[in-house]
């Protein structure tokens, strides 16, 4: 069969190995200069570092897996993480259940009961009556009143903005119920490829190629061309190229806007569902800013969601003994920090930097860099598997394997891996994908 696949991101390198090692003809077209799509890497400091901090969790197994058929698990190493809370001027660890009996901003009561909730939820398998309602509404009702406003308002807030009470608690479920489950009896420990996530993007590209798939970078697809919901092929630099199935694996936005002929009801439903963009500004500093890989903000006040020092995490040796950290946010399209430069919104977040470090002095800043992408995280709704995209499109031999498939999980590498295996094998139900074994 010949294969089209849209989007050289981790799915669409996924299903292009599956199927062209089972002898399909598979070409893949990639907007953007690189592969990797939203885990490519930037040169920084000698070496490449993600355009978002990335990790994996030990319960990532579809991405495990295909690390080994890749031959690189020597190269996937897993370090401790230091998570922390940044609050009223204070930093706080706030990790480990001890860390989290620590945290003087609750009452005692509500760090254990914070701490059962965590994991009744950590244990929960079954997630079906979360999607009926909100992750405020679910919180509210289930934790101390200082917690919901410290910890979980903050949080929903800072990640999902105008949408926050919009969000299901199936969400929250998902990203309580993986890290719960990738814990093992030695604490967290979070999984990073030394030189980068590019190390796996260049090693599945290269095992994308030698299976004969043609990658075309720097060559976006205009349009999927179809009569009376058949597929007839692919647009791309104003020429027509003929496929018997694509695999459309870019946002959910990008497949409504190429694929006008869909049904009106199937581009209304889809439109409903909001997307947030993400921006990244990553510093590299001559001095470290705290001690921590992660804190969160937990002033409601501060418009940064998280501060990510990969070098608290990864040692700083790999990057020259420098110190780098992520200034992350998820953002609206029309957000106005998508209209500035990275000078710009740095010095509009350095007074908030300094309210977390009142010791951050910006000089030790050697240079920064700025990441962002308008369709970075599907938010997501009440309900959600009613409205939710399918594999399967409104026309025939179209399918779509993006992001927003991977529902109840939250995006993630690992699900890109998962939905560009699902995908190939909806392709070719004989598709074989061998089993991770630890
Ligand atoms: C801030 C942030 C932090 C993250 N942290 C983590 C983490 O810690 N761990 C983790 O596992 N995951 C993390 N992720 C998620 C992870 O990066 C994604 O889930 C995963 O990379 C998605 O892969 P994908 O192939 O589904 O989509 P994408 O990576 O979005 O790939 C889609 C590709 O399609 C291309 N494209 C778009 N339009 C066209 C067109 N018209 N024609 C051709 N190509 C097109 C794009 O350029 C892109 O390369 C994070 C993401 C973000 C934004």
């Amino acid at each position: 069969m010949k294969i089209g696949i849209v989007g050289g991101g981790i799915a669409g390198l996924t299903a292009g190995y599956r199927l062209a090692k089972n002898g399909h003809q598979v070409e893949i077209f990639e907007a953007s200069g690189n592969v990797g799509g939203l885990a490519a890497g930037l040169q920084v400091a000698g070496t490449s570092l993600e355009k978002y901090y990335h990790h994996l969790f030990t319960s990532d197994t579809c991405i495990r897996g295909l690390v080994d058929q890749l031959g690189i698990r020597s190269k996937l190493q897993w370090f401790p993480s230091q998570m922390g809370a940044a609050y009223h001027g204070k930093l706080y660890k706030f990790g480990t259940p001890a860390q989290i009996l620590q945290f003087s901003p609750l009452p005692l009561w509500e760090r254990v009961w914070f701490g059962l909730i965590g994991l009744y939820l950590g244990k929960k398998n079954d997630w079906k009556e979360f999607e009926n309602v909100t992750a405020v509404k679910w919180m509210k009702s289930h934790c101390g009143s200082k917690t919901w406003s410290i910890i979980w308002e903050p949080l929903l807030k800072g990640k999902f903005g105008r949408y926050y009470d919009k969000v299901a608690m199936a969400w929250l479920w998902a990203r309580i119920h993986t890290r719960f489950s990738s814990r093992k009896g030695d604490g967290e420990k979070l999984g990073y490829f030394e030189g980068g996530f590019e190390v796996f993007n260049q090693a599945l590209a290269k095992a994308v190629r030698k299976a004969g798939v043609q990658i075309h970078l720097n060559q976006p697809i205009s349009r999927i061309l179809t009569d009376k919901n058949q597929l007839k092929g692919l647009e791309v630099n104003g020429q027509t190229k003929a496929f018997d199935k694509v695999i459309f694996s870019a946002a959910t936005p990008i497949f409504l806007k190429t694929c006008p002929e869909l049904p009106a009801d199937y581009i209304k439903r889809l439109t409903q569902l909001d997307f947030l963009g993400a921006q990244c500004l990553i510093l590299v500093m001559k001095q470290k800013f705290s001690d921590m890989y992660w804190i969160n903000m937990n002033d409601g006040d501060i418009p940064i969601l998280a501060l990510i020092e990969h070098t608290n995490f990864v040692p700083k040796e790999w990057y020259q003994g420098k110190h780098l950290m992520y200034v992350a946010n998820y953002l609206p399209q029309d957000h106005k920090y998508f209209k500035m430069n990275k000078n710009e919104i740095f010095a509009e977040l350095l007074p908030y930097l300094k309210k977390v470090n009142p010791k951050f002095d910006p000089s030790v800043v050697e240079e920064i860099h700025l990441s962002q992408d308008l369709f970075a995280q599907p938010v997501v709704p009440l309900h959600y598997s009613s409205v939710k995209p399918t594999y399967e499109t409104p026309i025939e031999n179209v399918f779509l394997a993006n992001m927003a498939l991977v529902y109840p999980e939250d995006r993630g590498t690992n699900f890109a891996v998962d939905v560009g295996n699902k995908a190939a094998r909806l392709v070719d139900p004989s598709v074989q994908i061998p089993a991770f074994k630890e």
